[in-house]
């Protein structure tokens, strides 16, 4: 089975493409980023496609996978209905084309290196199918986050297309059709939805985006040859970076083209720190005034949390950082993990099985509470932890708390 963790793994990943093309020094600044963390979005984005691989090459439906768990690259995701219906309103798609003499293939790696590109591109296409009669390539990608995106002329959708037809240049192509099924995101064209285009007009797109590729690789030369002087970087910065593609890309934390955004914002409300522009004026109050900064704040904010996501993981890494510090991140209670608690819990606080069950799970910790009232509840402390769950950077001013440790130092930690 292909590591839908790791697959896209290319310098030009299909998925980079949009952004890519957008802003030509992404690339370069990308070089420099921290090594990206999954979140938990991803991870459940990558159980869905890998409980998905598994339906179409094991012939099972995805009802089989409820209630396992599927190991990501930083998480143990355990499928629940939603991964299963995301799954096989997928797996139901591609099915359809399963059969003779349509022609298929699951989790294809392409690369675009045949177009000899400035650095290595490709990506996976999560099924490829060929219909002969229409000599017509399908490439099916299945979303499952909630954020609709567009399938018409959509870079990452145009890249597997390409990559697909390099791949199979023994097939007679005439049409290529790109489908994303994205099962929770609602969209008027539907769930499900598809782009057709000729094959010329794909070589026509290809002729663009190796442009785009020159213009990355341009940016890149340019970048070393300024050599670390600072005036030289600011007007590289200038040159080459274009904000407005930002999400996901790993230079977010670092980027001087979103900081300076992100201060020409501010310096719009407060040309002076002593006395800030926005009051409670009636002016700033008008529906035009709120209009302009709800139009601004979405800058602030982005630049804001990809800031504090950079500096918690060079925290993490053991970089310290004046006046800040890592702290534990406690999770809510939860029972502890004993295959006797059940029995323990009749036995300690006198109930029977239909008072400590909300079928089919044991009642969690503040339903107990509650059954218990406040005379009680204590009784049920030596049954629950509060699990560590991460860690935050917090102010060293704003917490009475010793540092946790970092990512490195656990690493390091001799073990029991
Ligand atoms: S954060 Fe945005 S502007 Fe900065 S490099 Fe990435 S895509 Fe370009």
């Amino acid at each position: 089975m292909v590591d839908h963790g790791i697959r896209e793994h290319a310098t030009w990943s299909a998925s980079s493409t949009a952004r890519n093309v957008h802003c030509a020094g992404a690339l370069t600044l990308a070089q420099f980023a921290p090594p990206d963390k999954e979140s938990i979005h991803a991870a459940r984005g990558t159980a869905c496609h890998q409980i998905a691989e598994k339906c179409l090459t094991e012939g099972v439906d995805a009802s089989a996978f409820l209630d396992t768990v599927e190991k990501t690259k930083a998480h143990e995701i355990t499928i629940d209905e939603e991964l299963v219906n995301s799954a096989q309103e997928y797996v139901d798609y591609c099915r359809q084309f399963m059969h003779p003499p349509v022609w298929y293939w699951i989790e294809e790696r392409f690369s675009l290196g045949d177009l000899n590109p400035p650095f290595d591109a490709g990506g996976t296409g999560d099924f490829v199918t060929y219909d002969e009669a229409t000599q017509t390539l399908e490439i099916v990608d299945l979303k499952n986050g909630m954020g609709v995106v567009d399938v018409k002329d959509n870079p990452q959708l145009r890249t597997y297309g390409l990559g697909a037809l390099l791949h199979h240049q023994d097939l007679d192509v005439e049409t290529v059709k790109v489908t994303i099924v994205q099962p929770r995101a609602p969209h008027k064209d539907g769930r499900i939805r598809s782009e057709t285009f000729h094959v010329a007009d794909l070589v026509a797109w290809t002729a663009d985006l190796l442009k785009s590729m020159k213009r990355s690789k341009q940016a890149m030369d340019e970048y070393e040859a300024a050599g670390g002087n600072s005036v030289k970087l600011d007007a590289w910065a200038e040159k080459w970076l274009t904000p407005g593609k930002c999400t996901f890309c790993p230079a977010e934390g670092t980027c001087p083209a979103l900081r300076k955004g992100a201060m020409d914002v501010a310096a719009v409300w407060f040309d002076d720190l002593d006395q800030p522009r926005i009051g409670n004026s009636a002016l700033d109050t008008s529906p035009e005034a709120l209009a302009r900064d709800l139009d601004m704040i979405p800058m602030l904010e982005d630049w804001i949390k990809a800031r504090r996501a950079y500096a918690h993981a060079q925290a993490e890494t053991g970089v310290e950082i004046p006046g800040y510090q890592l702290s534990e991140k406690i999770g809510n209670r939860k029972w502890v993990d004993d295959p006797a608690l059940a029995a323990r819990l009749m036995a300690e606080l006198g109930l029977d099985e239909s008072a400590i069950y909300a079928d089919p799970k044991l009642k969690s910790p503040a339903q107990m509470d509650k059954l218990l009232g406040a005379k009680r509840k204590d009784m049920i402390v030596p049954f629950v932890e509060r699990p560590i769950t991460g860690t935050n950077l917090v102010s060293v001013d704003k917490t009475s708390r010793p540092p946790a440790k970092t990512v490195a130092q656990k690493h390091f930690e001799p073990q029991q």
